[in-house]
């Protein structure tokens, strides 16, 4: 990706401060979604970060996870799958729950969309303490598919969720656009 590309993405991200909850530093993408150039050439990115990766399958992580992921996959030509909330998917699936802050959170994938044999890219938008992601890497293991890589728009670097998913991919990359 071109500086000059680089420079268009981070002027489409708002930074809204104390939102959810105040001291977080909310990073809002509307604004580049909004934005057809950017949006576009965020999506050839991720694209070809699949192809880099050898991905045959790509999962969103709930909620803007989902926007990023469904055109790459398209562009890429794999099928997406999505990671979602508890409770969400009405057919059978797996479930790991994962620490926050306070108290814990549940995410769960359809089970018969993901088997041994693929090679799984996750998208995100936001890197932050690398909780949510850990636990879908976990997911599409005990799926018995393998990880290709984790990509995301961008990373809270003082959150250090580099360093916990740096711990847990085997060596699978790790890009933050
Ligand atoms: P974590 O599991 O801590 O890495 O949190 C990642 C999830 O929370 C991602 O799905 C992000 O969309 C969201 N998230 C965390 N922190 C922020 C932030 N400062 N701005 C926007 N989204 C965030």
């Amino acid at each position: 990706m071109t500086e000059e590309t680089l420079r268009l993405l981070l002027s489409r991200i708002k930074d809204v401060p104390d939102y959810p909850q105040p001291g977080v530093m909310f990073k809002d993408i509307t604004p580049l979604l909004a934005d057809p150039a950017a949006f576009g050439a965020l999506t050839d990115a991720l694209a070809g970060l699949c192809s880099t990766y050898g991905a045959t399958k790509i999962v969103g992580l709930e909620a803007r996870g989902f926007i990023l992921a469904a055109p790459v996959a398209v562009q890429a030509g794999v099928g997406f799958v999505p990671v979602r909330k508890a409770g969400k998917l009405p057919g059978a699936t797996l479930k790991q729950a994962y620490a926050l802050e306070y108290g814990t959170a549940e995410i769960e994938v359809h089970a018969e969309d993901l088997a041994p044999g693929d090679r799984v890219m996750v998208i995100d938008d936001v890197l932050a303490t690398g909780g949510t992601a850990e636990a879908s890497l976990e997911l599409i293991r005990r799926a018995g598919a393998e990880v290709a890589g984790v990509a995301v728009l961008m990373e809270l670097g003082f959150l250090a969720g580099r360093a916990r998913l740096e711990a847990v991919l085997g060596g699978a990359p790790l890009d933050a656009l």
